[in-house]
């Protein structure tokens, strides 16, 4: 226990004190936990991509992230690494109930089978439109503790009609949390989303090949 605490003081101190310039050129120059570092070791990932390099140190801090980027060029880590330390720094566990939601538009499996499950689980990847379901028919879910709102693709989830939904579902989730939202492009209605759901956010965009 002293250990972790002592690692985890050093991460938020190296955090607060990362510069927006700082280079990064490998993942091991973040403020990351061990166990992340290793985890991304034993996948063969290095060299983060521009969109890691630049969301991964903003959210760290705590910021709110509104950043486009697009398709392949590796948001998912961007926002799925801070997700995990956030919640690792706070000591999440089981009995902490949802730490983090990401809303994502993804396939939806069978609804009966999640329900005895979604209670339990500290970190779920869900559709807007399964979401606001649960949150009206599972007994027992709640978004209450919730530390981390995660929304990716937002484009494509407000091209398919979810605009609503979305806006539902965030005013049923706590104020105090923090927000990471991805884009591939940036329109109208992601500005509208952004206003919705950010506060005071850090903007990025990456134009680039990888
Ligand atoms: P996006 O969400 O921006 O479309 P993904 O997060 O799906 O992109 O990532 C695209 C691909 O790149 C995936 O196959 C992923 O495993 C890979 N990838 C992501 N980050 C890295 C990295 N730092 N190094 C190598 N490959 C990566
Ligand atoms: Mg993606």
């Amino acid at each position: 226990w002293a250990k972790e605490e002592k690692e985890i003081k050093e991460l938020e101190e190296r955090s607060r004190d990362l510069e927006s310039s700082a280079t990064v050129s490998k993942f091991s120059d973040l403020p990351l936990s061990q166990r992340t570092l290793q985890g991304l070791q034993s996948t063969g990932y290095q060299i983060p991509t521009e969109i890691q390099k630049a969301g991964i140190p903003i959210s760290l801090k705590g910021c709110d992230i509104l950043g486009a980027a697009k398709t392949g060029s590796g948001k998912t880590l961007a926002f799925l690494i801070p997700v995990i330390e956030v919640l690792w720094k706070q000591r999440w566990s089981s009995v902490d109930g949802l730490g983090a939601l990401i809303i994502s538009p993804t396939r939806e499996l069978d609804l009966k089978h999640e329900q005895e499950r979604i209670r339990k689980t500290n970190i779920v990847v869900c559709t807007p439109g399964r979401l606001l379901q649960h949150m009206d028919e599972t007994p027992g879910f709640t978004c209450n503790s919730l530390q981390v709102l995660v929304l990716d693709e937002a484009d494509r989830i407000l091209d398919m009609g979810f605009a609503s939904t979305l806006n539902a579902i965030i005013e049923n989730l706590p104020e105090e949390r923090q927000t990471m939202l991805y884009s591939a492009t940036q329109t109208r209605s992601v500005q509208d989303l952004a206003r919705l759901s950010l506060q005071d956010p850090e903007y990025i965009a990456v134009h680039e090949n990888s």
